[in-house]
């Protein structure tokens, strides 16, 4: 009789972060304590972070607090340094647009090429928890693929669509100091600017001095 095939075979490798979301997701947050978002400013937001080397409880704890500050402030991901912290590691709770929930967490993601045929770009709206209340159309990959290290500093895969496959190129931008509004034209990013300093956050923000 054959041997049953495991997740990992039948999805080539990939994370399985579709099941459990929820039970996961609270276990996380619950552990954790919120933390105010760092927004655009902060010089830690506008460098590459430092590697996760120790897969430790610190990084645990690390990654509750993420779970928790990301529900309190109502975000899809969240990178360390919007929390103030310099390490490569992001965490998510975002849809695709098939509506599956996908939860999980990345250190040290690398973003992996396209070949030119998966490279189909889409154009939707992206905002940012450090850009607070601002939104801007950005186009970007509709596909993309994470490599990285888990919480235990396994190596991970993590590929996604949409929304999620937008939200996984946004995070990853963050660890290497990169915000979306960096992507966008003068005129776009001024104008997210703006809309940013017109609204008010629905979270707690770090002050920049
Ligand atoms: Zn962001």
């Amino acid at each position: 009789m054959a041997q049953q095939e495991t997740d990992e075979q039948i999805n080539d490798g990939f994370a399985v972060d579709t099941e459990d979301c929820e039970e996961r997701e609270r276990t996380h947050r619950e552990r954790g304590s919120a933390r105010p978002i760092t927004v655009v400013g902060n010089p830690v937001l506008h460098r590459e972070c430092r590697d996760v080397t120790e897969f430790d409880d610190k990084l645990a704890a690390l990654i509750d607090d993420m779970f928790a500050s990301q529900r309190a402030a109502e975000g899809v991901g969240l990178a360390a340094n919007q929390i103030g912290v310099d390490l490569k590691v992001f965490v998510y709770d975002c849809p695709d647009d098939e509506g599956a929930r996908h939860v999980g967490v990345v250190c040290n993601p690398v973003l992996q090429e396209l070949p030119p045929e998966r490279r189909a770009l889409d154009d939707s709206n992206e905002g940012c928890l450090s850009v607070p209340t601002a939104y801007a159309s950005l186009a970007r990959p509709d596909y993309a693929e994470v490599h990285g290290q888990d919480a235990d500093g396994k190596p991970i895969k993590v590929r996604g669509t949409g929304y999620f496959a937008r939200c996984l190129q946004h995070e990853t931008d963050h660890l290497y100091g990169r915000l979306y509004i960096d992507r966008l034209s003068k005129r776009d990013r001024k104008d997210a600017l703006r809309q940013m300093d017109e609204g008010t956050p629905r979270y707690e923000t770090v002050p920049n001095d």
